[in-house]
Formats: C-alpha cells, structure tokens, sequence
C-alpha cells in the first residue's frame, strides 16, 4: 500500500492510492539520507521557519529536489497542535494563507502563521507538515483538484481536526467525501503511545465511541497489546473510575479513522503506513522514544498543474 522511493540518498514513502494521479507530488520522508547532527542521525527537516544555510533547510532542499518539487511554492506553518485549518489562496509572490471560517484575507506579511491543517485549489503549491510521533495525513479530492496536509496528534485529533478539515473541504470547495482520496503516514501507535488518565477522560468525554480508542498494554516495556476494547471502563461508576496499575495506549490511528467514517469518506479510500515510529527509530524520529531534540520528518502533497 506505500512503496519506498529512492533517488539523491534519499528514502521516502508514498501512498499507492495516491499515485493513482500522475499530477500528484507526494512523499512521507524517512530519516534516511541528508546531513546529520549529533542529536538527529539521519533527514532532519526541521521546523517551519528555517535559517537559511542551516543543516535542516539544507537537508530540505535536497529532499524537494528529489521529488523533482523545488520550484512549487513551499506551504510551511508552525504547528500548535490546534484544530486551525488554512487555505492557501495565491501562491504569487508569497503565499496568502485564508484562516478558515473567515470572510476575509489574510495578509501574511512575513510573519509567523500557526495552523494543523493546510488545504489548496492551486497546483505548484507544496503543502507540508512536520512531524515525530504525530500523524501526518495527507488528502485529495480527485474530482475538484483539492489537496490538504493535516498535522494530528492526540490534542488536535481531540479537537476532531480531521473531521473538521473535511467539513471546510466541503463547504470551500464543494467537495464529496466519497471523492477523497486520504493517506495516513508513519507515527506513534498504541503499542508505545501509553497515556495517562487525564487523556483517556478527555476522549472519552470527547467522543460516545472513545473508549475504542485505547489499548491496554501488558507490563512495561513488554510492548505487546494484549486486551483491546472497553472492559477497562467499566470497573468503576462515572467519576470514580480508577485505571491505575493499568497501561493503555492511545490509537491515534483509530480516532482518525473514526473521524474519517463520521465525515464519510469510504473505508478503502484509506491507506495507513504499517509503522510505529517509536518501534522503528531505524527509520523515523520519535520525540517519544529520543526526546525532543530528535528530527522531524515532513510529509507533503502537491499539483504539478
Ligand atoms: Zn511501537
């Protein structure tokens, strides 16, 4: 379902279904490859804004031009972890971004713009996303030429930020669930995203299907998912729930996939990478196994016309 693409030294996946369209750039970067830094072996790419000349915008532009994407305009925003979703509207000069829900545009000027999600009508525009642990999502509408980059970890897939990008798709561009195409990248999986309380009673509360969103893990370090399900929930009356003694992990995956059915786009229109990347620091960053100084992958789509 994602094949591994080499060219430069340089290693990345991309998503079978979306290589169905030629005009499609699209690529999930591994950490092989590029430049290194004593806390970063491997492809670091950094943050949004980049010093010029430093390690990880270097690493960047060999990774654009691998994909053949170095003259798009690149679509790069600091990530809050928000449900914040952004329209590229005018790639000329510099990029004008269009905070959704706002009648207006947005002038950019220069400074610093915030957002997890990113959408474009417009073709030579690369959209990206970083990430180590979190889920990139990449998106497309096939029929109205519609691409979206969504940054999702476990506060902004509470905030339903993937069900919430759909929703503007729709409204701003009219498009169909059944038309999109969607293509999940390498994070955390519940076998090493164990979470505390405070996160399973925030889904929970979130969402009448939460507790589907939790695995327990058996002993520490063991890794192995031995129970899955709700049973850990019903120990207790609402409120005086204790889960302590017991780990369970969060399955991001499985909230994004819930919000992907309740916005509904079919099931086999979505591919999931079959990695953890805190199981395989081989060939991705986890801020959650190598703290925060690691690297960040970078996840991007595009239009060639
Ligand atoms: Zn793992």
């Amino acid at each position: 379902m994602f094949s591994i693409k080499s060219r430069g030294g340089l290693k990345w996946l991309e998503a079978s279904n979306l290589n169905r369209f030629p005009w499609i750039v699209q690529a999930f970067s591994t950490r092989l490859g590029g430049a290194t830094r004593a806390s970063a072996q491997g492809l670091d790419l950094g943050h949004a804004y980049l010093p010029k000349g430093s390690l990880q915008e270097k690493n960047r532009r060999k990774f654009l031009r691998a994909l053949g994407a170095e003259s798009f305009a690149l679509s790069s925003v600091h990530q809050i972890h928000s449900a914040e979703i952004l329209v590229v509207e005018d790639a000329h000069e510099r990029l004008n971004y269009l905070p959704s829900g706002y009648p207006y545009n947005l002038e950019v000027d220069g400074r610093r713009i915030s957002g997890d999600a990113l959408l474009t009508a417009l073709p030579r525009v690369l959209l990206t996303v970083r990430t180590a642990d979190c889920i990139p999502i990449l998106l497309l509408d096939s029929r109205q030429r519609i691409v979206g980059a969504i940054h999702a970890g476990w506060r902004g897939a509470l905030k339903r930020i993937v069900e919430k990008t759909i929703g503007e798709m729709r409204r701003i561009f009219g498009s169909r669930p059944q038309d999109l195409f969607v293509a999940l990248g390498p994070s955390i999986r519940a076998c090493c995203y164990e979470v505390g309380d405070e996160v399973v009673d925030a889904f929970c509360g979130a969402f009448v299907n939460g507790e589907d969103f939790f695995r327990k893990i058996s002993g520490s370090g063991e890794r192995h998912i031995t129970v899955s399900g709700m049973s850990f929930l019903s120990m207790a009356p609402p409120g005086h729930a204790s889960r302590k003694g017991s780990h369970l992990g969060l399955d991001l995956v499985a909230v994004v996939k819930s919000q992907l059915k309740s916005a509904g786009v079919p099931h086999a229109r979505i591919q999931v990478a079959d990695f953890c990347t805190s199981c395989r620091t081989d060939l991705f960053f986890s801020y959650r196994k190598e703290g925060s100084a690691t690297g960040r992958m970078m996840t991007v789509i595009g239009m060639k016309e």
